[in-house]
């Protein structure tokens, strides 16, 4: 027999037509030559590497960006040939693999380079792209004299390339410029120094993509957020270039529906209690799925309506009031559009006091990431 698996109706659903409308976008947008690198870290945003990735290389993406080893490992299994990059720290133990699989690594400092010696390949050389921290704090070299030894011990090694250099800005997407001037600055008189420059510069995200200077575009973008259809900040959405298409969208069904009484109450701490007689529904959602506590009120659609959340959300399931006797089985949006009406990840993060880039994140792996 066949073992079906997604019996239990909550899905994410993505919409890998949005990515690729996205992807094309940003390629109009770009000057002539620019590569598009498709960050797909943590499991694309939430919404499900692999597919995402496909999505993006049709649509014109070059190169992959991962943010771990892991991650670069499971990438390669799908994706043997694709250009990728590692975003984060990578221990030297991982180089023996990706000389083997052509994995591209982020350098910052020569004590790395120092601990590889017990890790050198055998085989070809390692890509490496150097991290500059410009300003963000995070990892990267911020001056002259941590750079040019870093450069001058890659150079000199038969066993590396280097191949690209970087870095990431704090506030792109901010109306204010003056920070972002300041890391534009030092990354281009650390650039200056170098004798030679890599193959590959790139410093935009998707905020610096959209809306900053072309020449800031270099030799690639690393297109994160705005491949998803989701705002950098509300700021960038007034000045954006291109529409975007949101692609995450989180469904499920009713699967019980009961009358409550007036005064009768429901949930845990039965927190909830009804002012008149009025429909419950069940859905099989909880705070498992990523569904937090906190969202307790949040609205939903149901039947084209919106409504609402009600008491709190328990680990696997939640109950949300119905405007009448729907069936079970009825469809219920939490997250995306149903008749006229919209959900958005932004209004889960408003709800939430976070950004959009968290939510997806956190719907956890329980629940099924399925494409259209
Ligand atoms: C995550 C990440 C990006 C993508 O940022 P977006 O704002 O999503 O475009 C780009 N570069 C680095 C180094 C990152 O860690």
């Amino acid at each position: 027999m066949d073992i079906q698996t997604n019996y239990r109706p909550t899905k994410a659903v993505i919409d890998l037509q949005a990515i690729e409308h996205n992807v094309a976008s940003l390629r109009q947008h770009l000057q002539q030559g620019v590569q598009i690198i498709a960050v797909v870290k943590a499991n694309a945003y939430g919404h499900g590497d692999v597919e995402v990735a496909k999505a993006a290389i049709k649509a014109g993406a070059t190169m992959l960006a991962v943010a771990t080893p892991d991650e670069a490992v499971h990438m390669r299994a799908h994706f043997p040939k694709t250009d990728m990059l590692i975003l984060g720290a990578t221990p030297p133990n991982f180089i023996p693999y990706a000389a083997k699989e052509n994995i591209t690594l982020t350098v910052f400092s020569t004590d790395w380079l120092e601990r590889a010696a017990a890790y050198l390949p055998q085989s070809q050389p390692v890509r490496l792209h150097i991290k500059i921290d410009s300003g963000m704090g995070r990892i990267g070299v911020n001056s002259r004299e941590e750079l040019i030894p870093l450069y001058e011990s890659i150079i000199a090694s038969p066993h590396f390339i280097l191949d690209g250099i970087f870095t990431h800005f704090a506030t792109a997407d901010e109306e204010d410029s003056l920070y972002f001037d300041n890391q534009v600055s030092l990354f281009k008189e650390l650039l200056m120094a170098l004798p030679s420059k890599p193959r590959l510069v790139h410093v935009a995200n998707t905020a610096t993509a959209l809306v900053k200077d072309t020449s800031l575009q270099y030799d690639a973008v690393r297109f994160g957020i705005s491949m998803y259809g989701l705002l950098p900040s509300s700021y960038i959405g007034e000045i954006l270039p291109f529409p975007i298409q949101p692609a995450f969208s989180l469904q499920t069904e009713l699967v019980h529906v009961k009358q409550l009484k007036a005064g009768q109450s429901l949930g845990y701490g039965a927190t909830f209690t009804a002012e008149e007689d009025i429909y419950v529904g069940t859905i099989p959602i909880g705070y498992a799925d990523g569904m937090i506590r906190k969202l307790s009120g949040q609205e939903v659609l149901v039947g084209g309506e919106r409504t609402k959340i009600i008491g709190r959300i328990c680990m696997d399931q939640s109950m949300i009031l119905l405007p009448k006797a729907y069936n079970v089985g009825e469809p219920v949006v939490l997250i995306g559009h149903q008749g006229q009406e919209r959900i958005t990840l932004d209004d889960w993060a408003n709800k939430l006091g976070t950004i959009n880039y968290e939510v997806p994140c956190v719907i956890t792996a329980r629940v099924p990431r399925v494409y259209k």
